[in-house]
């Protein structure tokens, strides 16, 4: 990989040509790069842009989130040479507890030997630090971090991003990846259906006494989900796991003030003792949970991949997952498309990646708006409906076997690089 830095030069636009690329990407996020990523093995190149530090961004304690990885994002990351990085870091998933309050009529899916994991538990910050050491090992790319673009053009014959220093990128197709708010995606005009859920994701680190057996816990509240998400035992042998606590968004600032005894004593509230005593193994932090998503993917030379397309409550850790789909699905079609000697920017080529992720996406975005909304509903009632059910799902292992494999990512029609 190239980075290349701000210039300090006067901003002429002719002064600073840079080599026309394959794709121009916009967001070099946990989607963005990782796409570069695939293109660079695919013989592809890009040009990465992204307004953030990425030493700031691989900080300890920039972001305390961590991300339940599926079987087939592990796959994509084995194929792009992430995964000797990356395993010894990874907690393995070995089943997941749900439960309606604690009460009981929990299900447990916990898959036979010959299933394989539920997937593994990555600190954000383990992913992106992996995620860079790929791209530094791959010459088709040229990063651009700190950088501000202030323009986008799309024409008949090409791309290009204008950055605030005066360089001009170039390339055939541009690719929005810039998460949630993307500028691109706003700028070219998609509309994609959304709506806020009234939540916040308060977000912790907890050392617990007892171990967690590799047990996802996901706890379902009326004001949100509550999931307790195993982490590999720190350097010392204490037991950890990571803590997304769902609280509606009017009470999110009085969780976030409370003293460290207060919030301990909440959480321990709504997780009972299922791990003994409980500390705080990191600061709290929040993020604001709303639904977006768009069936429409491309334009004229411009794909969405990742939270730019979709962002989704995180009830079910799919939000990075189904952006990884996004990058296969890409990569395969573009190159595909190069074999057949086809520009990246060609109109054929993005309609296939539209077509092919429309689906998927819209039913995942589907399933966790519907969990949210399911779950979130007060009252004895909902809740013992919910119970009932969940009792009959618990009873029925074709059906849960079913869950399992879309929690794994391995269903559906999947692109090379996300199967084993
Ligand atoms: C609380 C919580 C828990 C989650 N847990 C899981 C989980 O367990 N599993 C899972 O699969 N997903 C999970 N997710 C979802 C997951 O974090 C996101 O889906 C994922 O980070 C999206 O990646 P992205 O690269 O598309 O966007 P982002 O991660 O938002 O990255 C966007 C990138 O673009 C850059 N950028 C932004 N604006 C600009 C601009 N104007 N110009 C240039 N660059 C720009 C940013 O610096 C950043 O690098 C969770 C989300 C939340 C909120």
């Amino acid at each position: 990989m190239n980075v290349t830095t701000e210039t300090t030069e006067p901003a002429d636009a002719a002064d600073h040509p840079t080599a026309i690329a394959d794709v121009v990407i916009l967001g070099g996020g946990l989607v963005g790069m990782t796409l570069a990523i695939g293109l660079a093995k695919a013989g592809l190149t890009s040009h990465v842009v992204d307004s953030a530090d990425p030493a700031s961004v691989t900080a300890d304690g920039f972001d305390g989130r961590a991300s339940a990885i599926s079987t087939a994002s592990w796959n994509l990351y084995t194929h792009f040479g992430m995964a000797d990085e990356l395993a010894p870091k990874g907690c393995p998933i070995d089943a997941i507890a749900v439960t309606d309050a604690m009460k009981p009529g929990r299900i447990d899916f916990r898959p036979g030997p010959e299933d394989g994991s539920l997937g593994r538990m990555y600190a954000n910050r383990d992913l992106r630090i992996a995620m860079y050491a790929a791209a530094a090992r791959e010459p088709a790319i040229t990063f651009h971090p700190n950088a501000r673009v202030v323009a986008r053009e799309r024409g008949a014959h090409g791309v290009s991003a204008s950055l605030a220093d005066g360089r001009v990128l170039k390339g055939r197709l541009l690719v929005g990846a810039e998460g949630r708010a993307s500028p691109t995606r706003d700028e070219a005009g998609f509309h994609p259906a959304r709506w806020g859920y009234g939540h916040r994701a308060i977000i912790g680190g907890l050392f617990h006494e007892q171990p967690h057996d590799n047990v996802a816990w996901e706890i379902f509240y009326p004001a949100g989900p509550f999931a307790l998400l195993p982490l590999l035992d720190d350097a010392d042998g204490s037991h950890r796991s990571a803590l997304v606590w769902t609280v509606a968004e009017k009470d999110a600032a009085g969780v976030l003030a409370m003293s460290d005894r207060a919030f301990l004593a909440e959480i321990e509230k709504r997780m009972g003792s299922v791990f003994g005593e409980i500390r705080l193994a990191a600061p709290r932090s929040s993020y604001p949970l709303n639904f977006h998503h768009t069936v429409k993917l491309t334009e004229d030379r411009l794909a969405l991949v990742g939270d730019a397309a979709h962002g989704l409550h995180p009830i079910a850790g799919q939000g990075l997952n189904v952006g990884l789909r996004d990058v296969a699905a890409l990569v395969e079609v573009l190159s595909d498309g190069a074999r057949l000697g086809l520009d990246p920017g060609d109109a054929q080529v993005l309609a296939r990646y539209e077509r092919w992720r429309a689906a998927d996406t819209f039913m995942v975005a589907a399933a966790t708006d519907s969990l949210t909304r399911l779950f979130g509903l007060p009252g004895k009632l909902p809740s013992a409906i919910r119970r009932l059910g969940m009792a009959g799902v618990q009873r029925m292992p074709p059906l849960k076997r079913w869950f399992m494999d879309e929690a794994r990512g391995m269903s559906g029609a999947l692109p090379e690089l996300l199967k084993s």
